[in-house]
């Protein structure tokens, strides 16, 4: 390989939207045999939008979204923005500042409002502290995932009181992209966060079989999954936009970040798609099996 015709490749990447790191990238990029793709910000849109607040027996909705809005105000997570933004919208732009705030990540976030100590996150998060959902969340939540929403629930001084339903679009051009990889020869798959169901639904919609989808991993695992594959022989591209993708960025034979996601992801990928555009991870790799095979 002449490093002429390497940067020809980097050149020509570059026109297809596509950042890359240096000429060495190109190698990782004509090996890669198994993409794994990170959903929310991903392979969705990663903008979400409250659909739904369901409250407990015996509580208001308003107050539900209200103590859970203050709470992931400070949070800058897709689904803490959604929440947060209809509780503002809800009471005309007044919520109260919380006295506490942590983030569990990949979990949920925890702290104080108004003297309450409260929960917004993954049913697990309040399994942490021991709290169980009343059988009218249980199935809100069921429901949601039913249909590819991601429910979070909310809990506060010792009990759970309701549940907000989220929703993220997948984006349009993401099961066009899928079928670029897949007649690559490529497997795809699908790693998550987020609830099984969900990432079920998600991947039925751009065609990624049902056991290629890796889901409820916490964000410290997402590396840990890359290096399981790898260990099993497989050259593994990873996507990801999160901060919480950057392991796993780092871990794979070759990471792509989403120009639109995190800098901390972009700096810890080999190859950034300008655009956010999930068909460039295609166009890349067909770039580089052919510039390859032109040098030799
Ligand atoms: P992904 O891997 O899909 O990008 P994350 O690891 O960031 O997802 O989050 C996984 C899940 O944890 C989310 O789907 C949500 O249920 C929950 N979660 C994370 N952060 C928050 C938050 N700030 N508020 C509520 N729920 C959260
Ligand atoms: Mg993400």
């Amino acid at each position: 390989a002449t490093p002429t015709a390497l940067l020809v490749g980097t050149g020509r990447g570059a026109q297809l939207g596509v950042l890359i790191r240096g000429p060495e990238v190109l190698e990782s990029t004509r090996r890669v045999d198994t993409v794994l793709l990170d959903k929310t910000g991903t392979v969705t849109e990663g903008r979400m939008t409250l659909l739904s607040v369901v409250a407990a027996e015996g509580e208001r909705e308003d107050e539900v979204l209200r103590l859970a809005g203050a709470l992931e105000h400070a949070s800058e997570h897709p689904v803490a923005r959604a929440v947060a933004e209809a509780a503002l919208a809800r009471s005309g732009g007044a919520l109260p500042v919380p006295e506490e705030f942590a983030n569990a990540e990949g979990l949920g976030v925890r702290g104080a409002v108004e003297g309450h100590t409260v929960l917004v996150g993954r049913e697990r998060l309040l399994a942490e502290e021991e709290l169980a959902l009343p059988p009218e969340l249980a199935r809100a939540m069921a429901e949601a995932a039913d249909e590819a929403r991601t429910a979070v629930a909310v809990a506060w001084d010792g009990a759970a009181r309701g549940v907000l339903v989220v929703a993220d679009a997948v984006k349009p051009t993401s099961a066009a992209a899928l079928a670029e990889l897949r007649q690559l020869g490529l497997t795809p798959m699908l790693l998550t966060g987020d609830n099984a169901r969900v990432a079920a639904t998600v991947a039925r919609e751009v065609g990624i079989e049902e056991r290629h989808v890796i889901a409820e991993v916490l964000p410290r695992d997402k590396a840990d999954v890359v290096a399981r594959l790898r260990a099993e022989g497989r050259v593994v591209a990873m996507v990801g936009d999160g901060v919480n993708d950057a392991a796993a960025l780092a871990t794979a034979d070759l990471g792509l970040a989403m120009g639109t996601g995190t800098d901390v992801a972009i700096e810890a990928a080999d190859l950034t798609l300008v655009s956010g555009d999930l068909r460039a991870v295609g166009d890349a790799i067909r770039l580089a099996r052919q510039t390859l095979t032109t040098i030799r």
